[in-house]
């Protein structure tokens, strides 16, 4: 017998401004709106369609009207909570779009939004709903995710931005095509703060670009996600990234500390600071878990996700490629005795590296740009490094498209992949 047809299936109810919340355990859960409302992150789920979540993912199922769900599978700690802060998001929300409505009356710029907060309070989630709302409004934000380790944009270790005009594909994320994407190369900030800032101001350059010829744009607005880091040089970087994007709404989720100094250091006149309540049902995820979501993204992007993607494997020569590093992280800060200028230089400098079998599964970006001028270009796609041949001076890749590469140069990352899905 099909094994799904083994598997229990429930029905279950849920009441107004409730939320249904399971983590998938092994396989794959599906789930099906049969009777009533009801949204996932911020997505309408329309009638009768069959959602699939696949094992480790963490879903809310929130109702404000009521609803009645069919769902299949084996599910981690699955209940329903009355306990939700999405009353509260939502009125966020409404003063989000009160914003936009001013802007589009007086021609101005809508809310350019930071979030903020520690690691695992539900700062991509809460982006994705406020996008998605925006969204449902008719606007068309930008979603900036500076997240290097989870982010949705691009691969692990690389940040981007993306124009919004569709909700969020409930299973897969945001789907648009053309993100802006750029090399960072590691899955922590402080791996490169110099770089980490030098990138945010490009996407903001990005963003105000497009805002001067597209008034749509401008008047939406954005939200920029963080990554978990708020205190010391990470702090430090949330009040640069105010300046950077000009940010007038910053959301701080469950850090009290942080709220109190925003509002210290940045006057209410230049962007308001908000303190909202972390929802109950965001997971903590810890190491092993982080390193799964790392890993599937990579494996996403070469093998596809629901419609699957053959890459490519071939052949080139050491001199068909040019792999360059951005900082000279090796050399530990404090055996160096260099003043701070140009420890800056050090950190931003692009060092050729030489090709050797300690390459073997590093993810590389191939980048437009040309050296020694590669910091902030963009990415016009990424390649694995399957194997190196010393002796016969090939490198073996694994590729989205077919030889030739589209570009030559590269920037190595501190991101592995191999075959088999493993990132270290
Ligand atoms: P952060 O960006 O702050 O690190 P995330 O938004 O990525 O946190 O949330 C962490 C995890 O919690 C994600 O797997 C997300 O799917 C899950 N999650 C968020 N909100 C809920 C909720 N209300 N119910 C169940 N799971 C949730």
């Amino acid at each position: 017998a099909d094994k799904k047809e083994s598997e229990p299936t429930d029905t279950i109810v849920i009441t107004s401004e409730c939320e249904l919340r399971f983590e998938v355990e092994s396989d794959e859960v599906s789930l099906v709106l049969v009777d009533g409302q009801a949204e996932i992150f911020g997505t309408e789920i329309p009638l009768n369609k069959v959602y699939k979540f696949v094992a480790g993912l963490s879903i809310a199922v929130f109702s404000w009207r009521g609803c009645r769900l069919k769902i299949t599978g084996n599910c981690n700690s699955r209940y329903i909570s009355k306990q939700t802060p999405m009353v509260v998001y939502l009125q966020t929300h409404g003063a989000l779009q009160q914003m936009r409505n001013n802007a589009e009356r007086d021609d101005k710029d809508g809310p350019r939004i930071l979030v903020v907060g520690p690691q695992d309070v539900g700062k991509s989630t809460l982006c994705r709903l406020l996008c998605n709302y925006a969204v449902r409004m008719k606007q068309q934000p930008v979603y900036v995710d500076l997240d290097v380790g989870q982010g949705c944009i691009g691969i692990p270790g690389s940040i981007g931005a993306l124009v919004l005009e569709r909700q969020a594909d409930v299973e897969e994320g945001f789907t648009e095509q053309l993100p802006i994407v750029y090399h960072f190369g590691y899955y922590f900030p402080d791996a490169n703060w110099a770089l980490y800032n030098e990138l945010a101001k490009k996407i903001a350059d990005d963003i105000e670009k497009r805002s001067e010829f597209c008034p749509k744009a401008r008047h939406s607005g954005f939200v920029v996600n963080t990554c978990g880091y708020v205190t010391g040089d990470g702090y430090k970087f949330i009040k640069e990234a105010v300046d950077i994007f000009k940010i007038n709404c910053i959301l701080v989720i469950d850090h009290e500390r942080v709220f109190n100094d925003l509002q210290r250091d940045i006057p209410e006149d230049k962007a308001t600071s908000i303190l909202l309540p972390k929802s109950g049902g965001v997971i903590k995820r810890n190491g092993p878990c982080r390193k799964r979501t790392r890993e599937s993204r990579v494996k996403q992007y070469f093998y596809g996700f629901r419609r699957p993607l053959n890459p490519f494997v071939f052949n080139i020569g050491f001199d068909e490629i040019e792999i360059y590093k951005i900082g000279s992280l090796e050399v530990s800060d404090s055996l160096l005795p260099i003043n701070k200028v140009s420890d800056i230089k050090n950190k931003l400098s692009c060092v050729k590296i030489d090709i050797d079998n300690d390459l073997i599964h590093t993810v590389l970006s191939l980048v437009f740009g040309e050296p020694p001028d590669l910091l902030c270009s963009t990415v016009a796609g990424f390649i694995v490094v399957k194997d190196v041949d010393m002796e016969n001076r090939q490198i073996n890749v694994l590729a989205p498209a077919p030889h030739p590469l589209p570009h030559n140069v590269c920037l190595w990352s501190d991101t592995k992949f191999n075959d088999e899905g493993s990132i270290s």
